[in-house]
Formats: structure tokens, sequence, C-alpha cells
């Protein structure tokens, strides 16, 4: 049975990552039969949440991009006063036809009572198992990315720098780039910075580095197209470490971020780090070719590659002098 345009939009949501949003406030006397069938039908497997406007509005409880808003025609007012902190689309449900155009609105299904509504959520759950993956969700361009290591790659390393006059290009990289660019990849810095989650660099000591290794890098007539940094440090159990945990190197959240945006091919891609860590997550995000620099400490690092190679025999990797033996 094909899926219909509403039921296409929940399952689409729960795809993402998203959930269900119900917002308390000036709802019908009978909203928890609106939300009924997700409990009833789907037992836990499509998320679905009721917030109230002031949780929203001060904080407390947030709303996500992947989010699918449910409102009603009475809550007009509420949703102009929650506008600012509601993230993710909004779906207005009318038994009336609506005609009138509202900004603050994606979606108007008109003529939806809680019937048409049940009866819906039935037709989706009959649907749901068969259900494949978005597609075409990761996009179209898939070219090759270069990710750099910051520290000991792009710019020589000063423990935890927060001085600007103290960074310095790594010899060589400017080449890296621009042949990098020359053949069609994108350059991306995926680099850890727990100093900035330890407290020990404060964020405008790290926007200072961080440009003047750009400017550095515009005079040489070279650029990155994506930058990312994971501020988490593994000690310090804050909200701010917990949402950037699985940003930090080894984890592979920081390839994902890149690829969300620039739609890599990863297979084709390349990685030159210094540290062990650095190939070992490039290699989870599925990076094709992975390049070890050598540096001070090459040794330990090559001895940590070789015993993750162990339990993973597919993992491959070369040792780089420079960057002359980086093959792009
Ligand atoms: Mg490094």
């Amino acid at each position: 049975m094909p899926m219909m345009q509403w039921e296409t939009l929940i399952l689409e949501t729960v795809q993402l990552g998203g959930s269900i949003v119900f917002v308390e406030d000036k709802a019908p006397k009978d909203l928890s039969a609106w939300m009924m069938p997700f409990q009833s039908l789907f037992l836990g497997e499509i998320p679905f949440v009721k917030r109230r406007a002031q949780d929203l509005l001060s904080g407390r409880l947030q709303t996500s991009f992947q989010d699918l808003v449910i409102l009603f025609s009475e809550q007009d007012e509420i949703l102009t006063k929650l506008n600012s902190v509601l993230q993710g689309q909004r779906l207005l449900l009318s038994p009336d036809a609506v005609t009138e155009k509202n900004p603050l609105i994606d979606f108007i299904w008109s003529g939806c009572d809680l019937k048409t509504w049940t009866e819906a959520l039935q037709r989706l759950h009959v649907s749901w198992s068969q259900a494949s993956a978005i597609e075409d969700y990761q996009g179209s361009h898939q070219g090759p990315c270069l990710f750099l290591d910051r520290d000991d790659v792009v710019v020589k390393n000063v423990p935890y720098n927060r001085d600007p006059s103290l960074v310095e290009l790594m010899p060589g990289i400017d080449g890296l780039m621009k042949k990098a660019h020359a053949q069609g990849f994108w350059v991306a810095l995926v680099t850890n910075q727990s100093g900035l989650g330890r407290g020990w660099i404060p964020w405008t000591d790290y926007q200072k580095v961080h440009q003047k290794m750009l400017s550095l890098l515009a005079e040489k007539g070279c650029w990155i197209d994506e930058c990312v940094w994971a501020g988490f440090y593994e000690k310090e159990p804050v909200p701010q470490g917990r949402q950037y945990a699985g940003l930090r190197k080894p984890r592979t959240g920081m390839f994902q971020l890149v690829n969300a945006k620039l739609k890599v091919n990863m297979a084709k891609s390349v990685m030159v780090g210094d540290s062990a860590s650095d190939l070992i997550a490039a290699f989870g995000a599925g990076v094709g070719r992975l390049y070890l620099l050598s540096s001070e400490k090459l040794e330990k690092e090559q001895k940590d590659l070789l015993q993750f190679q162990l339990k993973n025999p597919s993992f491959q990797f070369a040792v780089a002098k420079d960057f002359s033996q980086v093959q792009i």
C-alpha cells in the first residue's frame, strides 16, 4: 500500500532521528487521544513527547531540528510565542479547510479530525515494517575529501595553544591542499581540542588561533572547506561534554558532520594525521586511504595502530615522512 503524504512525513521524521512533538498549551481537551495511537500501535517505535510552553521558553527542555511538531488551530497564539525556541517542522492539523497562509507553519493537513488521524496512523502501522531507507538522503555530489588533523599536520603543535602569534604552518601543507583541490577533493579539518572542554582554552582564544591558521593559509592561496573540532574531554561529564562525546576521535562524529554537509565519497577520501586516533576514526568513518604523518611520537602511534590492526585486519595505513608521500 503506497503511503500517503502525512504518513510519509511522520515516518521520515523518525528515520531522520526526530520525535513527534505535541504542545500541551491550548491543545484540544482530547490531546491524549491524538497521542494514543503512537502508544497503542507503535509501542515505542515512534518517539513522541508532550511539551509545555514554559519548559521550552525557559530552555529547560528543547526540541531538535529533526522533530515534527504537531499543532492545532487553537494553538495559533502559542505558536507565535514559541516560534524562536521551537525547532523542527510544524504540521497543523485542522478539521476545516485552511486557506490562510501562515509563514510559521510548514504543512497544513486540512480535514484532519481525530478519526482521520487515527486511521492514517493505522495505515502507517501496516506499511511501517516495509519502509525502506530514505533515498539519496546523503546527496549526490560524492566528491572525495582530504581530511586533516590540525596539530602537527596543518600547524605545528603548540599544546593547548591560546596565542595566535605562535601559530605556524607545517611545511608543505599548502602544497598538499592545493593538490587536493586541483584534483576535485574537498579539504576538511577534523581536530580534537580537549582544551576547550577542560576550560584551558577560552572560545575567544580558540577562535583567534583558528583564524590565524586560516589567514596564514590564505596568504599561500589555500583554504579549508569545512572545519570541525571536538571540544569534549572525557573526564568532564557535563552536558556539553556528553553532546560532543561522539565527535572526539577515535569516534567518527566529526567525519559524519563533514559528510552531512559536503556529501563526501568516503571510500575515495584520504586522511592525514599524526595520531593513531586520527586514523582509527577515519577508518571507522570509511575513509579509504590513511596516512600516519611522521612526528616525534611516530613509533608509539605506529605501535598502537599495529595493535588495532590485529583486531581489524582490513585496517591499512601508510607512514608518510612528509606531505610529498601522500598520494592524492
Ligand atoms: Mg595531531
